[in-house]
């Protein structure tokens, strides 16, 4: 199965983005990763820019297991939930599934603001290329968000 992961990250950027993709490659098979990219905050304005990017991966394991190890990864980054939105050490999302969609309680894919966030949006291009997403393709989604949401590709030494 392959998973589509978002990883988010505005507390100590260069040293989370580093420990995710390390971990990630510890967890699963990394099949491909996307550029870095720097953005604006999303929603809670009154913090620091994140760095995103996406990977995609590889594993056995389904979409709850998935999110369990993913969580764990947070933890050990040392994530604190207090702002919903707010600056978080490191935030990894499940974006897409080969599987198709899951709706539990506690886990939504795709994920469920997939498509009114450019800093998922960019990076999923460079990986996926322009594909459909409910009839709408990820091209002109982007289109629709880029005088809104700041977002610029960054130099960033993949470990
Ligand atoms: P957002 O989901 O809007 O990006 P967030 O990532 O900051 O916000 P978290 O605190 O990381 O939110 O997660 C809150 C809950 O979201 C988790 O406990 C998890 O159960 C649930 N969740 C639902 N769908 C997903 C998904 N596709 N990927 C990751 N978590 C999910
Ligand atoms: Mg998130
Ligand atoms: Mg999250």
């Amino acid at each position: 199965m392959e998973y589509i992961i978002a990883i988010g990250t505005n507390l100590e950027r260069e040293k989370n983005l580093g420990f995710a993709l390390k971990r990630l490659k510890e967890e699963f098979t990394l099949v491909a990763a996307s550029s870095v990219y720097e953005t604006s905050p999303y929603g809670y304005q009154n913090q620091p820019n994140f760095y995103n990017m996406i990977v995609k991966i590889r594993t056995e394991l389904p979409p709850e297991e998935v999110l369990k190890k993913l969580q764990e990864i947070e933890n050990e980054a040392g994530r604190e939930r207090k702002i919903k939105w707010g600056p978080r050490s490191l935030d990894l999302d499940i974006v897409l599934w080969s599987g198709g969609r899951v709706k539990t309680e506690n886990l939504t894919i795709p994920h469920y603001d997939l498509k009114n966030r450019l800093f998922f949006i960019l990076p999923l291009l460079e990986i996926e290329g322009d594909i459909e997403l409910d009839g709408e393709n990820l091209f002109y989604l982007a289109n629709r968000l880029l005088p809104y949401q700041g977002i610029r590709k960054i130099d960033f030494p993949l470990p």
